[in-house]
């Protein structure tokens, strides 16, 4: 290649990716994605099967195992070097298959956050799979756009571009069209944009010029942000845990050996084989695994309601939300708008129809119809609603589809319902320019060209004090302009405002025909006010709902809009915010200092014609008072609020690509529901969490004290090593699954959010580990001693204790289900199908130990009577009802209703 492509003109570029300013034909595309390849970075190595399975062997206590194993080997205890190698091959698999199936569940997940783009395809802008993007594209960019492919820019508009992913640089870049010396660094070359990095300001459009490995990201390796692998708060505190509990029984393990034979004067060999099937019943091995199958089975059921979370830890957060700030505008209400008033100078229009079917009539007050070509002002309100408008209607398989902003669909709307549509309006007064609409300023302006070619006219759309501003005169409806009266229009827009309908005015302004170009500036002044349109946005049911249920649960919803004050109001009324109170405004935000924000934040739930920076203000008054807060934001300038929340959720679908960088979330759905749905189950996981580790460690716990107990006592070792390794991984392989697969709990958001810095080790915890493994070991020691005592033979005494500890683990499985209440009802005995499923497969483990004459001759175990049996699920049954009593007792002692 001769020249680099930021050297390149924008015509050279094109000539040499053959292409035009308009884009690939849909063939063609199609073709060169077969040529090429998608536009994604490879997978990284350490995603391949065997390095996965490799893997789960580097963990110290299948180190620990494996020494073990080679040790009795030398000593001659065959079974026990089967059993130990057995148990190492059996926890690396099970470790390999669940990490696939955490795996698959994110993968399907980063699939759902891949980012899309609009090209211009077969002529039209259409939105793409940026995967499918390829060489010779045409890309549009606005701001909160990712850079979906490195491109060669054709047009800006003051185009800033955040490029520190690429370069580390911070402060955005402005970009231009023109070509840059070839030897140019990568930070400097204006003319370029890079795959990775955001635009945060203005617009423009760009040719593709290399994708996916070809990119400068993919040249330089980094990884797409995406899933990252990485761990929550209370995996860690569990990891850590388990590495110091890990290693205080290593600790253990040693002494007793040490004891055992220098004290005790036992053999080193029978001794060795003693302290590793201890180490191996007290360690946790399958913790970390089940932890982490818990969390992405989480996280899947997230997506399932359309809550897809991008980094793991906001699954825990999630359950400690107590607040969650929300836009209104899609996420409360269905963004569904349609135009219901328009409001001029002399009268006020009501339009019929609901949704985007330009179904429905002009009319006024007393029911009779408007004709729009006998009123001026009326008709150059409808045309200026439809002119300055970046949106589409169209209808698809009957029905009325938008492409773009529901508010300026809502416009086109009521254009064709005055039979103006979008085509014929433009054709006869073509676009020269846009000031784009942006949340900060509350307007956009477009420029036209005019009949009369020594003019060019401006029309505005926006937010009604800030056109008002711009406004010196009005127009009636026949076309003359008086003096702007800003007292009926203030009235109006309130009036209208206080019904819950956005209110946006419409304004033009005519020039001397001049550079064809608009500024910002241009849209300030001189100009003369059309009129006024109300558009109802009608609340989600669903999100009503929601509020409630997350009232009920202890949460505080905020909701926080850059729509008018009244409107806020309204709408906040009807979700049950704020009812009664009046909102709070971004301009009143501005003027309050910190510690006043604080209080203020605290008593009010609705704010209005908030801007980005407010939420962000917001967000950390709310953390100052000590909440844990979850934040909507759909703007590019919403990403530092989203980041700075404790929950940070974007838009799936209205949401630019930097926001859901930005994000710890992503609603597929932009609804308020999902985020309540999400916590709910934020909630769920946290719960199963806690439950299986409350399972986990008692069950260690209580055989390890078995073995302990006998030793100290001198007594006959009620468990050969080869059973207590038996043990392990018989329940490991069942029983300890299934509590990551137990369902929320119905009561989930029936109980207050859990502090953030709640421990997971709490006394209560170590209470009930210490009760139960004491119950576990009683049952089982006691069934052995007692059986010896009336002289039965050691092999069916042990088989007795074998059996009353795996026993007693499936009882104790059904209480671990839940951790407060009783599970004495349907739901609690049956209600997890795997739980059953574990049961039943371990339990035909526990026959095949107890029967099959070979299990016999490898473990020493016995065949039992039916009275065994008994005395067996006795053991069982005392754990059940000792553990069920001692939840009934701790909630008299709490008092307080029970926290599930
Ligand atoms: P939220 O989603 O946070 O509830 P919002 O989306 O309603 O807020 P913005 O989109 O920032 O808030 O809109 C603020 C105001 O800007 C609106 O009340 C309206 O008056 C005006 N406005 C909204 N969309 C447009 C548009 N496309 N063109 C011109 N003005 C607009």
């Amino acid at each position: 290649m001769s020249q680099p492509w930021h050297a390149l003109e924008p015509g050279e570029t094109l000539t040499r990716l053959d292409t035009a300013a308009t884009g690939l034909s849909s063939e063609e595309a199609a073709r060169r994605l077969r040529e090429c390849g998608p536009n994604t970075l490879p997978a990284s190595r350490s995603d391949r099967w065997w390095w996965r399975l490799l893997r789960q062997f580097h963990n110290v206590l299948l180190y620990v195992m494996m020494v073990a194993a080679i040790v009795t080997a030398f000593l001659g205890h065959w079974v026990d070097t089967a059993v130990l190698a057995g148990a190492v091959v059996i926890n690396a698999v099970i470790g390999f298959i669940q990490e696939g199936r955490a795996e698959s569940a994110l993968d399907s997940i980063r699939a759902m956050l891949a980012p899309r783009t609009r090209v211009y395809r077969d002529g039209r802008i259409v939105d793409i799979a940026a995967a499918d993007l390829v060489p010779g594209d045409m890309v549009r960019l606005t701001s909160g756009d990712r850079v979906p492919a490195d491109l060669r820019l054709v047009r800006a508009r003051e185009l800033r571009i955040d490029e520190s992913a690429l370069t580390g640089e911070s402060m955005p870049v402005e970009k231009t069209t023109l070509s840059v010396d070839p030897d140019t660094e990568l930070g400097d070359r204006k003319s370029t944009c890079y795959a990775g990095t955001v635009a945060v300001f203005g617009h423009g459009a760009g040719v593709v010029v290399a994708t996916g490995s070809d990119t400068e990201l993919g040249r330089i390796n980094a990884l797409l942000s995406g899933i990252p692998n990485s761990t929550t708060p209370l995996l860690r505190q569990i990891g850590r845990f388990g590495r110091w509990l890990a290693s205080v029984i290593l600790l253990a393990a040693a002494l007793t050996f040490v004891l055992g034979v220098f004290w005790r004067g036992e053999t080193p060999s029978e001794m060795f084989a003693l302290v590793v099937a201890l180490a191996a019943s007290a360690i946790p091995e399958g913790l970390p695994a089940v932890m982490t199958v818990t969390l992405s089975l989480g996280v899947q059921r997230m997506a399932r309601r359309n809550a897809v979370v991008r980094r793991l830890p906001a699954v825990e957060t999630l359950g400690s939300v107590t607040v969650i700030c929300s836009d209104k505008t899609g996420t409360l209400t269905r963004n569904e708008m349609t135009v219901q008033k328009v409001v001029c100078a002399h009268r006020t229009v009501d339009v019929g129809g609901v949704g985007y079917a330009p179904a429905g009539n002009l009319t006024t007050d007393d029911g009779t119809s408007v004709d729009p070509a006998t009123d001026t002002a009326l008709e150059l309100a409808i045309r200026a609603g439809v002119l300055c408008n970046d949106s589409r209607v169209f209808e698809a398989d009957n029905s009325w589809e938008i492409d773009g902003d529901p508010t300026e669909a809502a416009l086109l709307v009521l254009g064709r319902k005055a039979c103006l549509t979008q085509e014929a309006a433009s054709t006869s007064w073509p676009r020269l320019d846009a000031v784009p609409f942006e949340s900060e300023h509350r307007f956009m302006a477009t420029l036209h060209r005019h009949d009369d070619a020594r003019q060019e006219r401006i029309f505005l759309k926006g937010a009604p004090e800030v056109v008002f501003a711009a406004c010196s005169r009005q127009l009636d409806s026949h076309g003359v302009a008086h003096v702007v009266d800003t007292e009926y229009w203030a009235r109006r827009s309130e009036e209208i405002a206080a019904q819950g309908l956005r209110v946006l005015a419409l304004a033009f302004r005519d020039r001397e025909a001049g550079t064809g170009t608009i500024e910002f500036e241009d849209a300030c002044g001189g100009f003369t006010m059309l009129a006024l349109v109300g558009i109802i946005d009608p609340p989600r049911e669903e999100a009503v709902v929601a509020v409630r249920e997350c009232h009920r649960a202890g949460i505080t919803v905020k909701m926080i809009t850059g729509d008018h004050a009244d409107t806020a109001a309204e709408i906040g009324a009807q979700m049950g915010l704020g009812v009664g109170k009046r909102p709070v405004t971004g301009a009143e935000i501005e003027v309050l200092d910190d510690s006043a924000l604080r209080r203020v934040v605290a008593e009010t739930d609705v704010f209005a014609r908030a801007s980005p920076e407010h939420k962000l203000r917001l967000v950390r008054a709310l953390q100052d008072n000590g909440h844990v807060v979850a934040m909507t934001g759909d703007g590019v300038n919403d990403a530092p609020a989203l980041t700075r929340a404790d929950v940070g959720v974007a838009m799936g679908k209205g949401g630019t690509e930097a926001a859901k960088e930005a994000a710890d979330m992503v609603l597929a759905d932009d609804n308020f529901a999902s985020i309540a749905a999400a916590v709910r189950e934020g909630r769920g996981v946290y719960d199963n969490l806690k439950k299986f580790v409350l399972f986990m460690l008692p069950t260690n716990g209580g055989e390890a004290l078995v073995v302990i107990a006998a030793i100290l006592f001198q007594l006959t070792l009620p468990l050969t090593p080869a059973q207590v390794l038996w043990i392990n991984l018989a329940t490991v392989s069942t029983l300890g699954l299934a509590l990551a697969f137990e369902p929320t709990e119905k009561t989930v958001m029936r109980r207050a959010p859990r502090p953030p810095d709640e421990s997971l080790l709490s006394p209560f915890f170590v209470w009930r580990v210490a009760m139960v493994s004491v119950l576990m070991m009683t049952g089982s020691l006691g069934l052995f001693l007692w059986e010896l005592e009336s002289g039965t033979s050691v092999e069916v005494a042990r088989t007795l204790a074998v059996n009353a500890i795996v026993v007693a683990e499936m009882f104790y499985l059904i209480n671990s289900r839940r951790i407060y209440t009783s599970v004495l009802d349907r739901e609690g005995l049956f209600g997890n199908r795997y739980a059953l499923g574990a049961i039943a497969a371990c339990a035909a483990l526990q026959l095949l130990f107890t029967y099959a004459p070979f299990m016999q001759a490898v473990f020493g175990s016995a065949a039992l009577s039916p009275t065994d049996w008994g005395k067996v699920l006795g053991a069982g049954l005392l754990v059940f009802v000792v553990a069920e009593v001692e939840k009934w007792v701790a909630a008299r002692i709490r008092r307080s209703p029970a926290p599930v």
